[in-house]
């Protein structure tokens, strides 16, 4: 059993005894970082939330990797901070008060600001480019063509294209991806072209590092001795002011002595609020282009590219042809959650070692379709049930106790708690200003019916699809 099974089984037990609802606001983005010395370390995004954990979950924590493999003695939560923070220390589950740090500090912080980089990324200024992000493997479609066209162009030209090239779009829309694939096409065509991609995040770091450290020469320097500068989600400058200025000299630098400039950013260059207007009129000399949400064609298109190439890597996985089109269809967001609901569909069918179906796909997504779907109000829930069980809707919002008329009210209110994120209380005074207890019992009494009897179980089932899908029963 891999390490990995061993944390997906950790992470099930985890939601199946806290409730998705609970799993999901604490341990959605928790992370395995490894295990060494009898020691899981594991990561989450905040401080906040690696406090919250350490509090409550702790032992259970413990305990269930120790079931695992009594080996793992202890669990450590990591902040998992993109930039190195006094708080992103190791501390220890087991005793969470002893505060240990380590004498050295995060690597990053190490690395020395001054050098001139010359393989960029590695030096420490800029940030890594990932291997998958290439033109090859961008599909374009309606939505992302002009943008696609532009970082070609860009990528192939010699000289100076469009200055700067500004990319702006939703998030997930694969803004990142095409500015890498720049960078990779640029390095491949014309190795001795100077390329730094960084995030705006970064730039903002490492100008404040160079301000503390006093070094903001050498911080100029190395900005302004690159061919291409690429800065991705701009929109994170806004508001900080010395940055702000010290971007624009940097950017004002480079496209004086005519080297490209690429930008990303959530929204168009005018749209950029919290950023002066001399610069956002400035960002938007050169040309804009904006990528679209993404339609049903590319999105089938994108999942169909990310299936050949799962399959080139780890040999045949058999996806029938509905699932992408089920995926493409509901899995509406954006391409990293489609990308990532592909991915999840493909490990659970290999982990339970069962082939790929519809209803499985269903099943393993639910969070996600949920979330994907348009909003599911409770009077729509009960319009259908009533009307699935040929019941009235007064009848049903009434106080009658009839069990031809409990039974679906119980239905509805278990569904209720299921597509809305309604709480108890709200639920209850929608069905006739009942109690929430009266919701948690119906809730109860309907899950284990759904254990006992499939006919009750196949019901739910089906007004949860109907209901879900938005589409009348036929
Ligand atoms: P953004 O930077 O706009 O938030 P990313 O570039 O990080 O989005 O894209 C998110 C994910 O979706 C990445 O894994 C990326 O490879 C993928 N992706 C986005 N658009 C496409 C596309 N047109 N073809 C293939 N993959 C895409
Ligand atoms: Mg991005």
């Amino acid at each position: 059993m891999s390490l990995n099974d061993q944390w997906r089984r950790v992470r099930a037990r985890l939601q199946a005894e806290l409730g998705e609802a609970t799993f999901n606001s604490w341990f959605k983005q928790i992370d395995l970082i490894g295990v060494g010395d009898g020691r899981v370390m594991l990561s989450v995004p905040t401080r906040f939330i690696r406090n919250w954990i350490v509090s409550h979950y702790a032992d259970r924590l413990t305990k269930l990797w120790a079931d695992e493999d009594e080996g793992f003695a202890r669990v450590d939560i990591l902040v998992a901070a993109g930039e190195p923070k006094p708080e992103s220390v190791p501390e220890s589950i087991e005793e969470p008060s002893r505060g240990v740090r380590p004498a050295s500090a995060p690597a990053e912080s190490q690395a020395a600001p001054s050098a001139i980089p010359s393989g960029l990324e590695d030096a420490g200024v800029g940030a890594p480019l990932d291997p998958r992000f290439t033109f090859d493997a961008f599909v374009v479609g309606k939505s992302n063509e002009l943008a696609h066209a532009a970082a070609r162009r860009v990528a192939e030209a010699t000289d100076v294209s469009f200055n700067p090239l500004f990319l702006y779009g939703g998030v997930g829309l694969g803004k990142t991806h095409l500015m890498h694939a720049i960078a990779w096409e640029i390095r491949t065509r014309q190795p001795e072209r100077k390329v730094l991609y960084l995030s705006a995040e970064k730039f903002m770091y490492q100008f404040v590092r160079a301000l503390r450290f006093k070094d903001t020469m050498a911080f100029k320097q190395q900005f302004r001795s690159v061919d291409v500068l690429m800065i991705d989600d701009v929109q994170f400058i806004s508001g900080k002011d010395s940055t702000q200025e010290e971007f624009f000299h940097t950017f004002n630098a480079l496209i004086d002595h005519n080297r490209q400039v690429i930008i990303s950013a959530d929204r168009s260059p005018s749209d950029l609020d919290g950023i002066e207007e001399r610069i956002r009129s400035r960002l938007g000399w050169g040309l804009a282009a904006d990528i679209h949400p993404t339609d049903y064609e590319l999105r089938l298109g994108i999942l169909q590219a990310k299936a050949d190439d799962m399959m080139q890597k780890n040999g045949p996985v058999t996806i029938p042809p509905g699932v992408l089109e089920f995926l493409a269809h509901r899995i509406v967001s954006n391409v990293r959650e489609l990308e990532g609901a592909l991915k999840r569909v493909v490990a659970y069918a290999s982990f339970v070692g069962r082939p790929i179906t519809l209803d499985m796909s269903q099943e393993v997504l639910r969070d996600l379709l949920r979330s994907n779907d348009r909003k599911i109000t409770i009077e729509e829930i009960q319009r259908r049930v009533a009307e699935y069980y040929n019941v009235r809707l007064a009848d049903m919002l009434s106080a009658r106790r009839a069990r031809a008329v409990a039974r679906p009210r119980q239905v509805a209110m278990y569904l209720a708690k299921q597509l809305t994120s309604r709480s108890l209380p709200e639920i209850g005074r929608k069905f006739g200003g009942r109690d929430h207890t009266t919701v948690i019992h119906a809730v109860r009494k309907i899950d284990e019916l759904c254990h006992l009897d499939s006919g009750i179980e196949e019901d739910v089932d089906l007004l949860r699809r109907m209901l879900e899908g938005g589409h009348a029963p036929n």
